[in-house]
């Protein structure tokens, strides 16, 4: 099979300032670069997603771990998501006080016991994991609190490895205002996120109906209808605008390194990187 390493990263689909866009292009530009210097050193793409995820958690223009929106109580409730493509998956829902929610997801991936934790045992994991949980305010930006941030910036990473190994992961705040308790689609498996043999996809903006049309699985599914991954991508949104009317992104990478991705909303930065350089846009 012939094929070449991959990594694409999305902040988010929505709506920004101009001066947002334009940073919020050159963090997902700092996560991919992470996420190839992990593939370029040998590491999985599981491990490359993660690292690149994790910076883009830590970046607080992002929503996804510091700078996360606010729910209705005025709280940080997130949602993280990572897979394999050998079906291996770990999520997490409506955890706080955690700063890198996609680390915990990878930890419930390792263990293997269950696919999901939410809540209150999420974070008793965590700790058992030897992840420390922090204070909540500590992920609390003054722009999140004036609400400057307007629920925008999910992040979401999907790679393809020197030894041809797919891997998808999606980290959120979640959107502005939710009910507490309210999960999105980023960490469920086929929703927000997802990869398989065929390809890893990762998606963004309204939840509620990404989930109803298993955004990420379609996204997959028409690869392996024989798509390419910018038609697969282009086409998985279009049937979600037909069927629900709402907004969203996503971005998806194939078993041989090809890369897509759409969305119909104002706009969603992308960075791909591969052998041959790197694409960064913000339309
Ligand atoms: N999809 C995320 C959610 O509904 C939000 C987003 O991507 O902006 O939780």
């Amino acid at each position: 099979m012939n094929f070449r390493p991959a990594i694409i990263v999305h902040g988010g689909a929505g709506r920004g300032s101009g001066a947002q866009q334009r940073d919020r292009l050159a963090g997902c530009l700092a996560a991919a670069r992470t996420g190839w210097t992990a593939v370029r050193q040998g590491c999985s793409s599981l491990d490359a997603v993660e690292e690149a995820v994790a910076v883009l958690e830590d970046d607080p223009l992002f929503n996804a771990g510091t700078g996360s929106s606010l729910n209705a109580a005025g709280e940080v409730e997130m949602d993280a998501a990572l897979m394999r493509d050998t079906l291996e998956a770990g999520a997490v829902a409506a955890v706080s006080g955690i700063s890198n929610p996609i680390r915990l997801a990878r930890k419930v991936l390792d263990d293997g016991r269950h696919v999901m934790l939410a809540g209150q045992g999420a974070r008793d994991f965590a700790r058992r994991a030897g992840i420390e949980p922090v204070p909540g305010d500590t992920l609390i930006t003054q722009a999140q609190r004036k609400r400057w941030n307007a629920g925008h910036g999910t992040v979401g990473c999907v790679a393809l490895d020197a030894r041809g190994r797919l891997a998808a992961g999606t980290s959120t705040g979640g959107t502005l205002g939710k009910l507490p308790g309210r999960v999105g689609d980023s960490p469920l498996i086929g929703c927000g996120t997802y990869a398989d043999a065929v390809g890893a996809a990762s998606c963004t903006g309204q939840g509620e109906a990404i989930i109803k049309v298993l955004l990420a699985k379609t996204a997959v599914d028409l690869l392996a209808a024989g798509l390419t991954p910018a038609t697969a991508a282009k086409r998985a949104v279009e049937l979600l605008e037909r069927q629900t009317g709402a907004e969203a992104g996503l971005i998806l990478v194939d078993r041989y390194g090809a890369v897509g991705f759409a969305h119909n909303a104002e706009e969603m930065p992308v960075c791909v990187l591969t052998p041959e350089g790197q694409t960064a846009t913000a339309s």
